[in-house]
């Protein structure tokens, strides 16, 4: 053992999802021993199946997943360049673009040929996240293994499985989705916005080259994300009123892709379905603390965010590379690992990464799919002046570049 033999781990991470292996990984890389605790078996953890979910990824994630084995771990045909994102709304011909195709100025201020970020399928992170941290031996993963309880004393944090069994370290953190039940049983309550809508997405084949464009098409009654795959393929998310998706999840394979046609005006030319719909109910979280005695929350357990702005693991993986940075640090200088010390630092460091872009989030989502008069006349003021005021669009498209490449905080991605 590595603190003390009492102990069973230096760590002990709840849910071995991509947030839980990726920190396991980390923490592994600083010479602490991390042991994960999964409720779902091991055959689900190491081959998941496709989810509908195509990831995009800032430069700043791509950074973290290189460094811990992650973005070495999956195939290149899976990882789609993003080049250009472009919003419209309605039927107005105004169109917000961001990337290559917004202008020289935008190229420059990106060094020109680096694309805006990557799309990367969910499960291949998952697959690969969990071959990277299992590959160290620094990293132990207990599947079967779902967490009921949790106490905390002056030197350890203790949690109890469905079993029985009962183990403890100095450090737990939750990592078990936006439903955390452990942050609950950790006494932390989190901000909850149901938005009363969900997505439901499918992959499409079309005829015409996609040349790595993602739309966002705020449409009324539906928004239509197309989110460029390798190949001829996009992903075509779907946000709409929660009690619409049971209609669209019945529709047939060309039913769905007449409408994703229909709706994409043109920019794909003919479509046909190719792969199954999935869908998600629509509620982004905030935890109201990140930290409490010998207890921290990673992923989606600290923050869940509306998809729109592709942020949720972004931001899961930002707030990895921080707190293994500071147990680290705790490590190196002999000092407590669940202690305060590191955990308020990344309690910091996270809330002012996120809270910007979970606000602005939010608000975005609230304008773009409200349907009354004002809001839609506000938001085509909104893109016209981001598009033909040139500081106030650079500014923006400046600051939502920002953010993809991972460099600051402020507004709205593809998605
Ligand atoms: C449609 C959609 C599109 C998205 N697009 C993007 C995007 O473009 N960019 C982006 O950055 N993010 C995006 N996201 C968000 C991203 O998918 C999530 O942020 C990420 O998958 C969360 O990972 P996680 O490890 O925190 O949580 P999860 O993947 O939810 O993993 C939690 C794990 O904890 C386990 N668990 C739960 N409770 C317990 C317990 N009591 N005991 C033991 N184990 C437990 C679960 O079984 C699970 O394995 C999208 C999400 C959706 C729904």
């Amino acid at each position: 053992m590595s603190q003390s033999d009492s102990f069973d781990a230096d760590v002990l991470v709840v849910g071995a999802g991509p947030a839980g292996l990726a920190l396991g990984a980390a923490l592994a890389d600083a010479g602490l021993h991390a042991l994960l605790l999964e409720q779902q078996p091991q055959v689900a953890l190491e081959d998941p199946p496709e989810d509908g979910r195509e990831i995009a990824l800032t430069h700043r994630a791509r950074r973290v997943m290189d460094a811990l084995g992650l973005w070495s771990r999956i195939d290149p045909s899976e990882i789609a360049p993003l080049n250009e994102a472009r919003v419209v709304d309605g039927g107005s011909p105004q169109v917000l673009h961001f990337g290559r195709g917004s202008g020289e100025r935008d190229g420059a201020h990106r060094g020109g040929a680096q694309p805006l970020g990557w799309l990367v399928p969910n499960h291949r992170i998952r697959q690969a996240a969990w071959a990277a941290a299992t590959a160290r031996p620094g990293v132990q993963v207990l599947c079967d293994a779902r967490v009921d309880a949790v106490e905390r004393e002056a030197q350890r944090a203790t949690v109890t499985l469905a079993d029985g069994r009962r183990l403890a370290a100095p450090l737990l953190v939750a990592a078990d989705s936006r439903f955390s039940a452990t942050r609950r049983l950790a006494g932390i309550g989190a901000a909850m916005h149901d938005f009363g809508r969900s997505v439901v997405v499918g992959r499409v084949g079309h005829a015409q080259p996609h040349a790595g464009v993602a739309w966002e098409c705020f449409g009324y009654g539906n928004t239509l994300a197309l989110l460029p795959m390798n190949g001829q393929r996009v992903s075509a998310v779907v946000t709409l009123p929660a009690d619409r998706a049971p209609q669209w999840l019945a529709l047939s394979d060309a039913e769905f892709a007449a409408r994703i046609e229909a709706q994409a005006e043109g920019r794909l030319g003919a479509v046909h379905a190719a792969g199954p719909r999935h869908h998600y109910p629509l509620v982004g979280v905030y935890a109201q603390r990140f930290v409490s005695h010998r207890f921290a929350l990673i992923g989606d357990a600290a923050v869940g965010m509306h998809p729109v702005t592709a942020h949720g693991w972004n931001f899961g993986v930002y707030g990895v590379e921080v707190l293994a940075r500071e147990l680290a640090a705790q490590r190196r200088c002999g000092g407590d690992i669940g202690g305060p010390r590191a955990l308020q630092a990344y309690e910091r460091e996270h809330r002012h990464t996120t809270l910007p872009v979970w606000l602005g989030t939010n608000a975005i989502v609230t304008l773009f799919t409200d349907e009354r008069r004002m809001p839609k006349l506000a938001r085509r003021a909104v893109l016209t002046v981001a598009e033909r005021a040139p500081g106030l669009s650079r500014l923006l498209k400046a600051g939502i570049e920002r953010q993809l490449t991972g460099g600051g905080v402020a507004g709205a991605a593809p998605h």
